[in-house]
């Protein structure tokens, strides 16, 4: 998650880990009696406005411990967590319904909470995990607070690290990435590349789920049939949808951002704030959706990825990226299926390839306010 103070980013280590089989059920039921503790804790916090460790302390670990049966440790991370709930909700100008937690996971403060002993972990209270497998590139990085999930039969601790910050080279030039429904150009006056996205087969496991929602909506099924295995499969193909998208994301990403560190250039992508807005305007529908998340997903992952490795990004302006000249400046007219030509100075290319050069302008022109 890139996030963190000046000089560092805080990373994010996954874990797969797994409790021994006698004690799972145990581990099961404070997990649940942690999510329900939560939930109660948020609306306590915002309806008595109880914002800091003290106030909320007083308010409620009394509460936690006898009635939710929380170990000390547990209660005190439940309304730690609870508070950053309450105070994001409180934060948003556009809050809806008070948050509830529906999954099942936990805040961990390191050392007090958790701690990882070789090829184990121990959580407060006793419980033991075995740790299955994780990336130890980080290993030598201090960790921080943890999240213990269990999602699909499985858990996973998500462990927070600090990194510093690595430092950003002068740039010789520009990377521009342009997206678009169907593809991605990532290029300047001299390189182009061209990466198709994933959205067509993300939308096949989109299709799959909705059919199986549509059989299965009709009342000649059994109540038991519709509620347990069908709603399993239906739930499996849109997070099978979802990761293809993200995978895709990471992977391109990748690719642009070891594309311009090589060549010591800087990254240029387009403000997708105001594309996003519109898309969310459309009439729902699955393509909609999946376009969305995969901007929403590249922008992250590019973002992260240059911070990650020392590469300078600029976010550019989008308006008029693909109907201006980048040469002169003029309004481009048609000439052709996504081919524009400058009726000012007789420039003619295809439409992603003017958007490339109009991004790489807009980012050497940042470049020079510098
Ligand atoms: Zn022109």
């Amino acid at each position: 998650m890139p996030a963190g103070d000046e000089g560092e980013l805080t990373l994010t280590v996954k874990m797969r880990v797994s409790p021994e089989p006698e004690q799972e059920e145990a581990l099961l039921d404070l997990m649940r009696r942690y999510r329900d503790a939560l939930n109660y804790s948020v609306r306590a916090i915002i309806a008595n406005r109880a914002l800091s460790l003290g106030k909320a302390h007083k308010l409620l670990y009394k509460d936690l411990r006898e009635r939710y049966g929380l170990p000390s440790r547990a209660a005190l991370d439940c309304f730690r967590e609870a508070i950053a709930i309450a105070k994001a909700w409180l934060r948003n100008p556009k809050r809806g319904d008070m948050p509830t937690v529906k999954s099942l996971s936990m805040w961990l403060t390191h050392e007090q909470g958790y701690r990882v002993k070789g090829d184990h972990v121990e959580l407060a209270g006793g419980h033991r995990l075995r740790v299955i497998g994780y990336d130890r590139r980080y290993d030598s990085y201090p960790s921080r607070e943890a999240r213990l999930v269990f999602r699909d039969g499985e858990f996973t601790l998500y462990i927070f690290k600090r990194v510093p910050r690595p430092a950003k080279y002068a740039p010789k030039g520009v990377l521009a990435v342009d997206v678009n429904e169907g593809q991605i150009v990532v290029g300047n006056s001299s390189v182009e590349v061209r990466v198709e996205t994933p959205i067509e087969r993300a939308l096949r496991y989109r299709r799959l789920a909705e059919r199986l929602q549509g059989k299965y909506s009709s009342p000649k099924y059994r109540a038991w049939l519709r509620r347990s295995g069908i709603r399993r499969r239906v739930r499996h193909f849109h997070r099978k949808a979802r990761n293809i998208i993200e995978d895709w994301a990471r992977r391109t990403s990748y690719m642009i951002i070891s594309l311009a560190k090589q060549s010591k250039l800087a990254v240029a992508r387009e403000d997708l704030t105001g594309l996003v807005e519109s898309l969310r305007k459309l009439p729902k529908d699955h393509r909609t959706a999946l376009v969305m998340l995969g901007y929403r997903r590249l922008a992250f992952w590019v973002d992260w990825q240059a911070e990650k490795n020392g590469v300078p990004l600029f976010v550019v302006e989008p308006a008029g990226t693909s109907s201006t000249c980048p040469r002169c400046g003029a309004e481009l007219v048609e000439a052709g299926h996504r081919r524009l030509r400058c009726p000012r100075c007789g420039l003619e290319a295809d439409r992603d390839t003017i958007a490339i050069l109009n991004i790489e302008r807009r980012a050497l022109s940042k470049m020079g306010d510098l």
